[in-house]
């Protein structure tokens, strides 16, 4: 049977079925789509691939899936450090958005972001940012998935002038990108205490009828929790829950301030949790109690936050981080295993953006979204098992290619749809602007 490309791998982890990890094995790829995976030997008899990759000391693992970002951000790496998170932004963030931030910003900051992710192994991205038609322009230009925020705020920004306005382009945007084969939407409300409810629900009525998902930080830190206390006796959590907010539609990015009656009672909202260990960690924000919330059944998949506050966007560290963390913070060494790092890092991320049918795993009918890892590095060596080497050992250098809907996008490390030196020099001019902001 002829098919357009045939993978041969030394380790394949599909992620579905979990635990499952598959050595001297073989996938095909036919127009965008996985349509089997089996041995190597027996794959080599079935199918006449049009192109053929042997990677023969590669393990291979579905695209991974950051599933909160702000990925213009980028150009702000390095701008402000060591600062907690109301310090950074007030002081620090938004003034030098408020400044430089334009469509120019969040082509050059979204296409150097897209060129690390991909680098790195990521190949779909859930944004939160300014000017999203050109971040949705900018994945669709290089081959990337994403899911693009429909953002919303209470006051003027660079995108619109009031809740409304940024509503009615919202509605636009999702009506633009509704058949782009790569990009999906979410409402994408910034925060609790940047949103209020008139707003919030009107949002609500546009995303049950458009079927949305919502795509929001909450509970990021103490001082959030505490003022939404002071206002009216209630935590930002409950404040969401009473404006109906909380559905199996609803993710909520950070979660660091989480009691057990708090876990219980989102577990029961159906809700999904973006862990960012890496941007809790850096802020001081505290810590997500990621053991508890998944033993309560809470779905929980990953996300790097944007390189401001990262200051990367190197999912393989951030799973490390995530892995790592939990057993930390639970005092527990066998919470998050290498198995689950890596299931946040792809499936549960398609779950929480409602995708899963299509990417996530390497499984039969989805996309052929895939990352290969070289683990003949002597970093790497030996490998008694593949798995613990990616999570808790290998860097994202050591990813060597990567597809999306079965077009590479990374070829022997080499991009194929973005050009390095472009890149650094656009980063250059902006570092020149930025420097005396
Ligand atoms: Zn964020």
């Amino acid at each position: 049977m002829q098919v357009d490309l045939l993978i041969q791998a030394r380790w394949i982890i599909p992620v579905e079925p979990a635990g499952v990890i598959h050595e001297n094995y073989s996938l095909v790829v036919d127009d965008g789509k996985i349509i089997d995976l089996l041995d190597t030997a027996s794959a080599a008899q079935k199918y006449q691939p049009r192109a053929l990759e042997n990677l023969d000391q590669h393990v291979l693992i579905p695209g991974l899936i950051n599933c909160h970002t702000h990925a213009a951000m980028s150009l702000l790496s390095g701008i402000a450090d060591d600062l907690p998170l109301m310090d950074w932004l007030q002081n620090h963030i938004w003034p030098a958005e408020q400044k430089w931030v334009s469509e120019s910003f969040v082509r050059d900051g979204t296409d150097l972001a897209i060129a690390e992710m991909l680098r790195g192994g990521t190949t779909c991205f859930n944004d939160m940012y300014f000017f999203p038609d050109i971040a949705a322009q900018q994945a669709v230009e290089h081959g990337i998935r994403a899911n693009i925020g429909l953002i919303v705020f209470d006051f003027p920004t660079v995108w619109a002038e009031n809740a409304d306005a940024y509503l009615s382009k919202a509605l636009d945007l999702h009506e633009r990108l509704r058949h782009e084969r790569l990009i999906t939407t979410s409402f994408a409300p910034h925060a609790p205490y940047t949103v209020s409810d008139e707003p919030l629900r009107k949002m609500l009525t546009f995303a049950d009828e458009l079927d949305l998902t919502i795509h929001m930080h909450v509970h990021e830190t103490r001082h959030e929790v505490d003022e939404q206390l002071k206002k009216n006796g209630q935590t930002p959590l409950q404040r969401l829950h009473e404006l109906g907010l909380l559905t199996p539609s609803f993710m909520a990015v950070h979660m660091t301030q989480l009691s057990p009656d708090d876990i219980r009672f989102y577990a029961e909202t159906g809700g999904h949790i973006v862990h960012c260990p890496e941007s809790n960690l850096k802020l001081a924000s505290g810590f997500c109690p990621v053991a508890a919330c998944m033993e309560a059944g809470i779905n929980v998949a990953l996300g790097t936050d944007g390189a401001a506050s990262n200051n990367d966007q190197d999912m393989l560290a951030e799973m490390r981080v995530a892995a790592l963390l939990a057993k930390g913070v639970s005092g527990n060494a066998s919470a998050v295993s290498a198995m689950q790092a890596l299931q946040m890092a792809t499936l549960n991320g398609a779950k929480a953006l409602g995708l899963d049918d299509k990417i996530g795993s390497l499984a039969v009918g989805k996309a052929a979204d895939v990352v290969a890892i070289d683990l003949s590095d002597v970093e790497t060596q030996p490998v008694f098992n593949p798995l613990a080497q990616l999570v808790y050992a290998a860097s994202r250098h050591q990813v060597s290619d990567v597809w999306v809907a079965g077009k590479r996008l990374l070829n022997k490390r080499q991009l194929t749809t973005l050009d390095l030196q472009d890149l650094r020099q656009r980063a250059a001019v902006w570092q020149q602007r930025l420097a005396g902001f």
